[in-house]
């Protein structure tokens, strides 16, 4: 059977034309073959809906009730919809908190107070009263059976009968095409059901099915999708890794006299947790196996220490090494450490980024192409094209989630089979992080340097302001210095929120006249983001407004506050990240959340974690929780392939079956793999570069 090119235009099925066919598309569904697998998001259970007094917080149920009142709310820009239900025993209200002019229209049209209305979604309580937060809904008309109802995603101009009518057709046409690529013996002991059981039943469940397993994603046949793409995603990194360790590579030797001249001359030791890490990191470098490791500690915990003093043994060893940094502020910040350093030591060091001028590049090109030992610092332009480090010992990735697999691979075919080392702040439980980054080793830098005190948290509302430029003139006076940070600002919404270039100039005219106030935006040029940072380092700034360029890795010791304007807009990570970028001298610090009162209760509950927790840890599970499949630590993982169906957190144990799976038939090898590897390619196309099968 072909398939690839085998895809069956949506234009086949009745009632798609162009324009509809447009409109799957937008849902990830381009062809006949892909409908089946638009899985639906919830499943309303027709024949029972629940009694309105019988709600449980925190579950996702179906209500059925007629609609009393249909209004929106406004404050300042934002609105809410809400929709007030009664079943005759209990009242609730349905609302929405982002919501298009489609489904207001949509709403008026098909909910007219007095009509029936079934509705299905998560129930919270606020205020001692029931609410349902952005639901599914139906008119107990409509749907052709009773029972278990499924409810698809939907997309403007979409209705739920359209495509529910266009999948029927797809599954009549192509339901039972499917190839299991999973071995039936692995599905049984798993207890798992095939892919054309489990895609049919997902979009008609049989009757008496466990609806609130349906809507938990956790039926078993959404184990089987999650299960499938797992296995996958495993057998890709596990096979990389194999590949990898077959691949001879070249011990770094070194006396180590570099790191023992920097240590004195470092004016504190090195903590526990460093030096742990580092014993790691350096017993594999000595190894004829190219290391891949993961460093992973906490934001300030003291990574890039560890990371230049790798590279010093490199270096040392007569060889080259690189790191990489996700943004140019951040190389910046790394070389200038580095290149004193170097200097003191007696080595050379080189910075590349994409905004250097031609004439820098090209000096900084001609000092790595040499192959004399070098230690570089740069951003993605050192993967480019036309970079060649002819003896490169080892790479640094630092802050991998904003690269992801992709790139990170792409730096690592720079030089014949270096060491590899990849550093984050993303704080995940060992177990897991073997699974996300199943192809490397783990280290954990578990300890903060001596001395830190933990930020202070504080919420700020709008009606706040007076007092937030009394506690940044405070700062100022102890001479501290402070940042003031504005999530980036679309060209849309410019009206909305008040841009940090604007900013700057009300604090600088309006506001503090008498201060003086640095603004860095991601869009100035390199050598002026270069002196800007300087000049605040050293105090030239005492205040300085910012986007979001300044949330990774910046290290301003000085800085003692951060104010994060529109705090609702961060994800929970994010926010932590911005914190990180105070708290690092000895002085205590604060950081100001400030948001407007009217946020959505995922945002203030958000924004209570931060005041509640200073460790990364728990700021990471509490972000996992809250957070979809596909976007982790939020931040989405560039160069993973999609997981459409799993997710890292709830679905862990799943994760480590999979792996345990992929391993065995890794093993086992035999026909199994062979036919197995087909999909594994598919999966990850091109994305990961896999050993041939043949
Ligand atoms: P991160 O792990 O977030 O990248 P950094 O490497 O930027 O953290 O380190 C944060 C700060 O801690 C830096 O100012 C660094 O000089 C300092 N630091 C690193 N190691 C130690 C140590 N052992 N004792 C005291 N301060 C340290
Ligand atoms: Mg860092």
């Amino acid at each position: 059977m072909e398939t690839g090119s085998g895809r069956t235009p949506l234009t086949t099925l009745k009632g798609v034309g162009d324009k509809v066919s447009k409109k799957f598309a937008n849902l990830g569904a381009g062809s006949v073959e892909d409908l089946p697998f638009l899985i639906p998001r919830a499943y309303q259970d027709r024949s029972n809906p629940h009694p309105i007094p019988m709600l449980v917080p925190g579950g996702t149920f179906t209500i059925r009730g007629k609609v009393m009142s249909l209004y929106e709310k406004r404050y300042r820009r934002r609105g809410t919809l809400e929709i007030m239900v009664s079943d005759g025993k209990g009242v609730l209200m349905l609302k929405w908190f982002r919501y298009s002019r489609w489904l207001k229209k949509n709403l008026d049209d098909n909910f007219p107070v007095g009509s029936e209305i079934i509705a299905t979604g998560r129930v919270d309580t606020f205020a001692g009263q029931f609410q349902m937060y952005h639901p599914e809904m139906a008119s107990p008309g409509d749907g052709e059976g009773q029972g278990i109802v499924p409810i698809y995603p939907l997309t403007e101009g979409l209705s739920q009968r359209a495509v529910k009518r266009a999948v029927e057709q797809s599954l009549d046409m192509v339901g039972d095409h499917f190839q299991e690529f999973i071995p039936l013996k692995e599905l049984d002991e798993l207890s798992l059901p095939d892919l054309v059981t489990s895609i049919g039943s997902l979009h008609n469940p049989p009757v008496g099915s466990d609806v609130e397993a349906l809507n938990r994603g956790d039926s078993p046949w959404h184990r089987r999708l999650k299960f499938g793409e797992l296995l996958l995603f495993q057998l890709g990194l596990l096979q990389r890794r194999r590949s990898v360790r077959q691949i001879p590579g070249f011990p770094v030797e070194s006396e180590g006299e570099l790191e023992k001249k920097l240590r004195e001359s470092l004016p504190f030791t090195l903590t526990e947790g460093q030096e742990r890490v580092l014993k790691e990191i350096i017993t594999d470098l000595s190894r004829g196996v190219p290391m891949q490791r993961l460093l992973q500690g906490d934001v300030g915990s003291g990574k890039t220490l560890v990371a230049f003093i790798c590279m010093l043994h490199a270096v040392e060893s007569g060889r080259q090494a690189a790191l990489m940094v996700p943004t140019e502020v951040l190389a910046e910040q790394h070389f200038s450490n580095m290149s004193r350093w170097a200097e003191e030591l007696g080595i050379s060091s080189v910075l590349l980024t994409g905004s250097m001028s031609s004439k820098e590049k090209k000096e900084a090109l001609n000092i790595i192409t040499s192959g004399l030992p070098v230690a570089v610092v740069g951003t993605h332009a050192l993967i480019q094209e036309g970079v060649d480090f002819p003896s490169l010992a080892l790479v640094v990735v630092d802050e991998q989630h904003r690269f992801g697999v992709v790139q990170r691979l792409a730096l690592r075919k720079k030089g014949e089979s270096p060491h590899f080392l990849v550093m984050t702040a993303t704080p995940i439980p060992r177990s897991l992080a073997m699974v996300l980054y199943g192809d490397l080793d783990v280290s954990i830098l578990d300890e903060m340097p001596p001395g830190r005190k933990p930020v202070q948290t504080i919420i700020f509302s709008e009606s706040d302001r007076a007092k937030l430029h009394l506690v940044i003139a405070r700062e100022v006076k102890d001479s501290n210095l402070v940042f003031i940070v504005y999530p980036l600002v679309e060209e849309t919404e410019k009206s909305e929120l008040s841009a940090a270039s604007e900013m700057a100039d009300r604090y600088r005219k309006q506001i503090f006249p008498n201060l003086k106030i640095g603004l860095l935006t991601g869009r100035m040029p390199a050598d002026e983001k270069e002196r800007v940072m300087s000049d605040f380092r050293n105090g030239r700034y005492q205040v300085l407004v910012a986007t979001t360029v300044i949330e990774v890795g910046v290290d301003v010791p000085d800085a003692t506050l951060m104010v994060v304007e529109h705090a609702e807009r961060f994800g929970l990570f994010q926010l932590h990240q911005l914190r990180g970028r105070v708290g690092r001298g000895l002085r205590p610090s604060k950081c100001i959340l400030v948001a407007s009162e009217s946020v959505t209760p995922e945002a203030k509950e958000r924004l209570a974690v931060m005041t509640r927790s200073t460790s990364g840890f728990e700021i990471a599970e509490e972000d996992l929780k809250m957070r979809g499949p596909g976007d982790f630590f939020g931040v989405r993982q560039a160069g993973f392939p999609d997981l459409r169906y799993a997710h890292p957190i709830r679905d862990r144990a799943l994760f480590l079956s999979a792996r345990d799976t992929g391993e065995r038939l890794l093993e086992k090898g035999g026909d199994e793999a062979q036919s197995l590897q087909k999909s594994v390619e598919e999966f990850w196309s091109g994305k990961l570069e896999l050993p041939s099968s043949g």
